[in-house]
């Protein structure tokens, strides 16, 4: 047994502690003190893995407060970013949520363990198959995921209570504003790329989306087409 102590420690040293539970509970603390207050969603980013979100090489940092490249020239959100836009949708209540960008996954597996639904588009096929090997070894139900261009919405699926946009657009694709259900909300990083905010749109009783401007961010920009 003190063996096995000596031997833990040791790896702590060199790093491997920074993927376990006393790094998420530090980022949760953190989190907590950025102004992140529902208790669901903080639980969440407490015991899901994001290390197994990453590659190897970059796991070590996966409780760092900081996006993470993840291949392809993409980026796995910050974690406070993806606590903040959990708990403004939530506030909703919603049961089925359309997420567009997949990317590693990670946004849509803290989803998956708030709401009942959730639906996930991603353009680049090889992403979406790192994300859904990830959703399998996790065991997390209910997420129905996509290769295709996002802009689009699932019209098949439709109508959402939420839709959370994870990549940023100049403008908020008109498809997906028609895919939401009459009390819906759509989240997400719009604006010039310079002056990216984080919007929360809802329609008003005529059908017209009204924005509220939430912080200033930083995404990867939302591009056309499949690859
Ligand atoms: N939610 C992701 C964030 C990934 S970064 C996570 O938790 O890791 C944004 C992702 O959006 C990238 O993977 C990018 O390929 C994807 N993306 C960009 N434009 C898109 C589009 N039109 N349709 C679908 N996915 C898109």
């Amino acid at each position: 047994m003190s063996r096995y102590r000596t031997f833990v420690s040791a790896q702590d040293t060199r790093g491997r502690g920074l993927t376990s539970q006393r790094a998420r509970d530090r980022l949760v603390v953190l989190l907590r003190e950025s102004g992140i207050r529902h208790p669901q969603v903080l639980e969440v980013l407490r015991t899901l893995p994001r290390h197994l979100f990453l590659d190897e090489a970059l796991a070590s940092r996966a409780y760092e407060n900081i996006s993470l490249p993840i291949g392809l020239g993409q980026t796995i959100s910050q974690p406070w970013v993806v606590a903040r836009m959990s708990e403004v949708l939530l506030e909703r209540q919603p049961r089925k949520v359309l997420e567009i960008g997949t990317g590693s996954g990670y946004q849509a597996a803290v989803l998956s363990r708030l709401v009942e639904q959730v639906y996930t588009v991603e353009r680049i096929e090889d992403l979406l198959r790192q994300a859904r090997r990830r959703f399998r070894a996790l065991k997390l139900q209910h997420i129905r995921s996509r290769h295709d261009d996002g802009r689009l919405g699932w019209p098949d699926e439709a109508p959402f209570d939420a839709i959370i946009v994870t990549a940023a657009g100049e403008v908020v694709p008109p498809e997906l504003l028609a895919q939401l259900s009459p009390r819906g909300v759509l989240l997400g990083p719009f604006g010039p790329p310079s002056e990216q905010k984080l919007m929360c749109y809802t329609l008003d009783d005529q059908g017209q989306a009204q924005g509220e401007e939430l912080a200033s961010v930083s995404f990867v920009p939302l591009l056309g087409g499949v690859l």
